[in-house]
């Protein structure tokens, strides 16, 4: 019986495993942190051997394939010594695609990912189709695969996820942009990042397609490199030569396979980024067949995903929105583009090193205030005490909402989205999220 180890006991860790114990295997799973009780109890009702706190050496180097975590870096000590004796690593996702003849549909990019996979997974839904959620949103395909098997997998992919795939197969494969993101984990290389996200290119076959985001400078020169073997399907905000999806006159096109047009306004996500997100999911829609009327209704009643761009509620005549998952510059960027009415900003956080010059522009444009919310707001003070606008500095979520409460009229948006990691003060960014939200409704 050949022997499968599986290194982390997360989600995806404990599907994994009890997929490999269904397939036959002989199953070890360790992890170095302590499993939580859900998994544990997993584990135990498929009679699956784990360890935690602790990687026995003698337990895992006597594997014949290795399962591992996205998280682990390839660093740590164990994974050297996995390398070393020459053990094939591989990603869960890659183990469940080989159980499955399900048509994958994947989804990478550096900003985007949650939002089209969720989008394209509403859309199947809505149509009746037979989908699986899957991937870096949470969900453990492995798992499915073993337990709950469907016609259709909606897959999110980080490049982590990728680094580790070899045979897997992506029936359509969505790039939404490339930009620097992870380097610590790439050897501080940007190159090294892009060509980890191509990587979902791999093993296509010319009945495949390759959806992407063909304004991405990143992604022209990375097609140098990498070939398209199956359908090429790029999208644009306008329409190109070579395009297949665009807007044009306030509407949203797509040409191929199946001509197919709807008002913009008629959509459910706004802002230019959410354009992008949303002809990437249609056309994943219109590949797999979906009627028209179909995508229609997946596209304008898509709820949208908590945290990104998310709508909390109006007081006193000021919209409050949701942006927690807003943790980049770029990502603020396009969320401030997006805004139609004068806006009071939250920004701050953990700060990645970042570039604020890239807002400049749109913060002097749109806001009427902005509110630090940091343990330490020196650099936007540095940032963006300069152009005279009414600045208010706080170091907690409730001084925080009182702020802009005091600052917004009438009309106004009030906008978390704060370019920053948010672990100075909060959990992480769901709690910053979550008590953003739970102050602004008890206003
Ligand atoms: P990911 O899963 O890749 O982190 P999300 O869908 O969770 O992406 O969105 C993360 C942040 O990036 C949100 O603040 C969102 O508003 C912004 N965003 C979403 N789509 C795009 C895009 N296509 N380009 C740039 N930023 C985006």
């Amino acid at each position: 019986m050949s022997r499968i180890v599986v290194l982390g006991a997360g989600e995806s860790g404990a599907g994994a495993a009890i997929l490999a114990k269904k397939e036959g295997f002989d199953v070890f799973v360790s992890d170095m942190s302590k499993i939580k009780d859900k998994y544990k109890k997993m584990l135990e009702d498929h009679q699956i051997e784990w360890e935690e706190g602790q990687h026995t050496e003698e337990k895992i180097l006597n594997a014949d394939e290795i399962i591992k975590s996205p998280g682990i870096p390839k660093e740590a000590p164990m994974i050297q010594k996995i390398i070393n004796k020459g053990i094939h690593i591989i990603s869960e996702i890659e183990f469940a695609g080989r159980y499955t003849d399900a048509k994958m549909i994947c989804i990478t990019g550096s900003n985007g990912k949650t939002t089209t996979t969720s989008l394209i997974y509403h859309i199947f839904k809505a149509a009746g189709y037979d989908a699986g959620l899957a991937g870096n949103i949470g969900n453990s395909l492995a798992l499915q695969v073993a337990e709950e098997p469907h016609e259709y997998y909606i897959i999110e992919l980080s490049s982590f996820q990728l680094d580790n795939m070899y045979d897997f197969r992506a029936n359509i494969a969505i790039l939404l942009n490339i930009t620097p993101d992870h380097l610590d984990r790439y050897d501080n290389k940007f190159e090294n990042y892009a060509d980890a996200k191509m990587r979902i290119l791999q093993n296509q076959t010319q009945e495949d397609s390759f959806i992407y985001w063909n304004d991405d400078p990143v992604i022209q020169k990375e097609l140098n490199k990498f070939k398209i073997t199956g359908r090429a399907c790029p999208f644009s905000e306008i329409k190109e030569k070579n395009v297949i999806g665009y807007i044009e006159d306030g509407k949203y096109i797509i040409e191929h396979p199946t001509p197919f047009c709807m008002e913009q306004d008629d959509m459910s996500l706004t802002g230019k980024h959410n354009i992008y997100n949303s002809l990437a999911a249609g056309i994943a829609a219109d590949i797999a067949g979906i009627k028209k009327e179909d995508i229609r209704k997946g596209l304008s009643s898509f709820p949208g995903v908590e945290h990104r761009l998310e709508k909390v509620c109006k007081v006193d005549g000021v919209q409050y929105i949701n942006d927690s998952k807003a943790t980049n510059v770029d990502a603020c960027w396009y969320a401030l583009e997006s805004m139609k009415t004068p806006t009071i900003l939250i920004l701050g956080g953990k700060d990645k090193g970042n570039d604020y010059s890239q807002i400049y522009d749109l913060v002097k444009e749109k806001c009427r205030g902005l509110v630090y919310l940091g343990a330490d707001n020196k650099k936007l003070h540095e940032n963006f005490d300069q152009f005279g606008i009414p600045v208010k500095d706080t170091h907690g979520m409730k001084e925080c909402v009182q702020a802009c409460r005091d600052l917004a009229q009438p009309g106004d948006t009030v906008l978390l989205s704060p370019c920053c990691a948010s672990f100075d003060l909060f959990k992480n960014m769901e709690d910053r999220g979550e008590q953003f939200k739970t102050l602004v409704r008890s206003l």
